[in-house]
């Protein structure tokens, strides 16, 4: 048996490698064990939005989710300056068209929101589109600009993540036994094995699909419209998504639902007319029944964790999930909150 793994990871996903990248930080060895690859399962998507929740009507979810965006810059300039890899971070902001009155007067009310919740760290307000080639066309002319959306590259963020964990010593393999604390970090397939061992539905996969086109407006803001993420990449690159379906035969097949959004995301945004779809992508997220992160002991199994339930935030989340997963693991500080629990889901 190999020698000094204070923690095995299972998964090598955004959780798993993210989880592993802080506990390297914290001092600890460990070896990352997934049969598929890094990446290979929804978090080697297309995507990347990280995108807050609306200012109002806060909970625990919402606190938790703008600490992981306000960690991100650091997260990932720490991660491309260890590995030498680009994740493809950039806080680019984010432009929201408004269709009418009441949504104008709305976005005013979350800008007040924002002034309180959001610690003057980054602003929502309401602005006049500027550029009439990139913003997304707008009944009232009026947008909602937040400053706190950023995007990163999911594929790239991935092999950032192990060029990262590469150079502190961690490493990523295909197989091996457990050694050491155990982090089931193994997104909707982890689900479905949960569901089998505590004989109740605790999650599903929800598929995805995704597309990118090419078209290099790496330095403008994301923009959603119309229910579509629309999120220029830093290679030249802007993908648009995605699809959310609770059922499907191929998670991984492409299909006419996905031409439905790249002719939302045309529509609505005049430099993607002509632009071409050069890659489509289906994945399938974790959804916890809760829709939050599912995050905690194994119970009834000792030295076992689980992270889990990312489901279409699961890259927003991740620097905080691997914070409070690396603290639980390794300093028995248990800060997960009220409805991320494993002992509340599964106890
Ligand atoms: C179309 C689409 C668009 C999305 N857009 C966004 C977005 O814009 N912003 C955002 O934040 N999130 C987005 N998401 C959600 C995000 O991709 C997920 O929340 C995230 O990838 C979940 O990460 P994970 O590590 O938990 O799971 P996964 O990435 O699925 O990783 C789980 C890994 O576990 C491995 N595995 C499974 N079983 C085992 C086992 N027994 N042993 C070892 N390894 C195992 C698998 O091979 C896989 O690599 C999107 C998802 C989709 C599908």
């Amino acid at each position: 048996m190999a020698m000094g793994v204070d923690v095995t990871i299972r998964g090598a996903g955004i959780f798993g490698l993210s989880i592993a990248w802080v506990l390297l930080r914290k001092g600890a060895t460990v070896r990352v064990v997934d049969p598929h690859g890094p990446g290979a399962g929804s978090s080697g998507g297309i995507v990347g939005a990280l995108a807050p929740h609306v200012p109002e009507a806060w909970n625990a979810k919402k606190a938790f989710q703008l600490d992981s965006l306000l960690m991100a810059e650091a997260f990932w300039t720490g991660v491309a300056a260890t590995g030498g890899s680009d994740p493809g971070y950039l806080r680019s902001g984010r432009l929201q068209p408004l269709a009418d009155a009441r949504a104008v007067e709305l976005a005013r009310e979350r800008a007040v929101g924002a002034a309180a919740l959001w610690q003057g760290r980054a602003v929502w307000e309401v602005v006049e589109a500027v550029d009439p080639d990139w913003h997304p066309l707008s009944p009232t002319g009026l947008h909602v600009r937040d400053t706190l959306t950023a995007r990163l590259h999911p594929g790239q963020a991935c092999a950032a993540l192990v060029a990262a964990i590469s150079a502190r010593g961690g490493t990523v393999v295909g197989e091996a036994g457990d050694e050491g604390a155990v982090i089931h970090a193994t997104g909707a397939a982890g689900l479905q094995v949960l569901n089998t061992a505590f004989g109740r539905t605790v999650g599903t996969g929800v598929k995805g699909q995704a597309a990118l086109l090419r078209l290099d407006r790496r330095a403008a803001p994301q923009l959603f419209c119309d229910g579509v993420h629309v999120v220029p990449h830093g290679d030249g690159t802007v993908a648009v998504g995605s699809t959310s379906e609770r059922d499907f035969d191929d998670p991984a097949q492409v299909d006419g639902q996905l031409d439905a959004v790249i002719a939302k995301a045309r529509a609505a945004v005049p430099a993607l007319r002509d632009a071409e779809v050069i890659r489509r992508w289906a994945g399938v997220r974790p959804r916890a029944r809760s829709r939050a992160p599912l995050l905690g002991p194994w119970p009834g199994r000792p030295g076992h964790f689980i992270a889990n339930g990312g489901f279409k935030i699961g890259f927003g989340m991740a620097p905080k999930v691997a914070h409070v997963m690396a603290e639980l693991v390794l300093d028995g500080k248990d800060a997960v909150p009220e409805g991320f629990r494993t002992d509340e889901a599964l106890g």
